[in-house]
């Protein structure tokens, strides 16, 4: 199995979180979203048992919003003594509404609105991460108007390609997310948000890309940030307290996947900060990390109901499910691989290769392509695996 937490019972059918996949497809009906409690803290404490063993006091990782936003998520992060990172209103309103503590949130985005603004200022949002030099002037009226002085991490690209997609890539210089160190623009947006009256620099931010399975890309993004923050230190008198590393560790998609040893790599991470530092004479900074798709993918799985199968002699056959790129666009965007597993024939052998597609009038609307299965019928259950992140919060109502 991909991951221990998915089994199979006496009848031979998945098991997530011991559950049956067939009863749960029963009782609330397919498509059907699982997401395994259990599984998403004990992805939580891999990253705070870690950091809080290996790194300096007050390191935190903040969740990811962006990967998977509903209201009763929110309890179990602060239970689990995350911060978070927001992106938009809505999932600022869904962290509180979760009774999530607003000065543990971390408000991204590249076009934040003058309402954006103003809704998380008046939320008490405790940190913004600023993305380019007009946001800073707008943050800084705003929170000057509400007599507020607000903690503000700045977005910097230090031009790192981790080798990932190039969709899910955003720590290269040609991105619209932050401001390229490399061309010198970093640095005058750090010398312009210390003009700011009513802002509190407390250091920078970047997020190197996604799918990220060794510490070594994340090791290169500290030595490109402690030399831009030892720069700026000399010239500015400017001491980052906070480097913010962003998202991204992998998760397994499919048995040929590597796993990732997420405790391990912070470790690593650690020691390389501590040793960048020492070298520089730099004061150690606090370090945040972003993670999302580590926090919650293994945790679900989507489950369909098979409409039925159809087979293009000389070509192909098809599985058709009662979902597809309405739930989970990921591989209608950009290919993605899933595990797919007939919920009530675990351990049956396949009678050949199928197209898994959704039901949407798009020709590119695949859960997944190439698919050993065994022979199903109109009523069975498709289990998707890894599918906690990024299939609820990009799900559309096409
Ligand atoms: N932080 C930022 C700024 C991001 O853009 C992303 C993902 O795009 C994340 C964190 C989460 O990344 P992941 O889900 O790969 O951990």
């Amino acid at each position: 199995m991909l991951y221990e937490h998915l089994g199979v019972n006496e009848k031979g059918h998945l098991t997530i979180g011991g559950l049956d996949a067939t009863a749960l497809a029963e009782e609330f009906g397919a498509p059907l979203y699982v997401l395994d409690e259990d599984r998403v803290r004990a992805n939580c404490r891999r990253y705070t048992q870690a950091m809080g063993a290996s790194m300096p006091a007050g390191s935190q990782p903040l969740f990811a919003g962006k990967a998977l936003c509903f209201k009763g998520l929110y309890p179990v992060l602060k239970e689990e003594g995350m911060g978070a990172d927001v992106v938009s209103p809505g999932e600022i309103y869904t962290a509180l509404a979760g009774g999530f503590p607003p000065e543990q949130l971390y408000f991204h985005g590249n076009n934040k609105t003058d309402e954006d603004i103003q809704y998380a200022l008046d939320q008490g949002v405790g940190h913004f991460i600023v993305d380019n030099p007009l946001e800073l002037a707008q943050l800084d009226h705003f929170a000057g108007e509400r007599g507020k002085r607000q903690k503000v991490l700045l977005r910097v690209t230090p031009g790192i390609d981790p080798h990932t997609l190039q969709a899910i890539n955003t720590g290269r210089i040609d991105c619209q997310f932050g401001v390229p160190i490399e061309t010198g623009q970093a640095a005058a947006f750090v010398a312009k948000a210390l003009t700011m009256e009513h802002l509190e620099g407390e250091g920078f931010h970047s997020h190197i890309g996604s799918q990220i399975f060794e510490a070594e890309p994340f090791c290169d993004a500290v030595d490109i940030l402690l030399d831009f923050a030892q720069g700026l230190r000399e010239t500015l008198g400017f001491t980052a307290q906070v480097l913010n590393l962003g998202g991204g560790f992998g998760v397994r998609y499919q048995e040929q996947d590597p796993q990732v040893d997420i405790p391990g790599n912070i470790r690593a991470l650690a020691e390389h900060l501590e040793a960048g530092c020492k070298e520089k004479g730099y004061p150690l900074p606090r370090i945040l990390l972003e993670p999302g798709r580590s926090i919650v993918a293994d945790a679900g799985v989507t489950l369909y109901r098979v409409g039925g199968v159809k087979t293009i002699e000389g070509y192909r056959s098809y599985v058709t499910v009662n979902g597809g790129m309405t739930d989970n666009p990921r591989y209608a965007l950009y290919r993605s691989a899933y595990t797919v597993l007939a919920a009530e024939h675990m351990g049956e052998e396949s009678d050949g290769v199928y197209t898994v597609a959704g039901r949407c009038c798009e020709s590119g609307d695949m859960v997944q392509e190439e698919v050993a299965l065994p022979p199903l019928k109109r009523g069975d259950i498709l289990a998707v695996c890894t599918t906690g992140a990024y299939n609820h919060s990009m799900a559309s109502c096409y």
